[in-house]
């Protein structure tokens, strides 16, 4: 068992209690990891890559050298398969590299952190990119690899892009700008301004949930087993296949 610090939130636990609470009760109780699997191995592996690169360099003839020196070899199950997802992840490097010759903003971190309290709850989170744009407003940026849309995607109802428009806000003080979950596999890039968040609405929606946890409500969610990496060692789980491929 680890100590469980309910009074300090962030995007990480909400979505897993909103997912499963037995999933949260075995991560963040017991513990438990989850292990990689091809699709996160690589999708930590461009998020690295990212992050070494706009750290370190910004010029896109150099990307291909952090994938290579970022490229995480866990997580997959013969040579041949990391090689095809080492592939996959090499032409998303090489078409963001692309893209990066046009970019126009100026990067001010990568992997950033905010923390600010509300209602004696303290809230984190930890931005891939924050970037300052031409007009002089502000952009946080989410990466994410999947390869392709859920249908049923909203960023206007996203509580991570949420939580990271009122960090911006209330931690750093950067009142003018948008948050954005940039799906750099399938260049899509989905935005909301900060001045539309309703800042007590979401808040209070994690809080809600933070209550829940303190009320040690962790009832298993079996609709979500089918996408959950545990079921192979979660005792409720209802699907044990191997995981879905990307
Ligand atoms: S396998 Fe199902 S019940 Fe178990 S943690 Fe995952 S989603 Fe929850």
């Amino acid at each position: 068992m680890i100590p469980n610090n309910y009074h300090e939130l962030n995007y990480s636990k909400i979505a897993t209690y909103t997912f499963c609470p037995f999933l949260y009760k075995l991560k963040y109780i017991e513990g438990k990891r989850e292990g990689l699997v091809p699709v996160t191995s690589l999708g930590v592996s461009i998020h690295r890559t990212l992050e070494e690169y706009h750290t370190n360099s910004n010029e896109p003839e150099n990307l291909l050298v952090y994938y290579n020196r970022c490229f995480l070899g866990a997580g997959y199950s013969s040579a041949a398969e990391q090689m095809e997802y080492y592939l996959k992840g090499k032409r998303i490097i090489e078409d963001y590299a692309k893209r990066e010759q046009y970019r126009k903003s100026e990067i001010l971190g990568c992997e950033k952190e905010f923390q600010f309290e509300y209602q004696g709850w303290k809230f984190r989170g930890k931005i891939d990119r924050f970037e300052k744009l031409p007009d002089g407003t502000y952009h946080v940026i989410d990466y994410k690899t999947d390869a392709k849309l859920n249908e049923n995607f909203d960023v206007t109802k996203s509580m991570q892009l949420a939580l990271y428009s009122i960090g911006a806000k209330r931690a750093w003080g950067k009142t003018q700008g948008k948050a954005s979950i940039y799906f750099v596999a399938l260049n899509k890039i989905f935005s909301i301004p900060f001045e539309e968040v309703n800042e007590d609405f979401i808040l209070e929606k994690y809080i809600e949930i933070g209550n829940k946890l303190e009320g040690d409500e962790f009832l298993p969610c079996t609709k979500s087993c089918a996408q959950c990496l545990m079921r192979m060692r979660c005792q409720h789980s209802i699907h044990r296949e191997r995981y879905i491929r990307f």
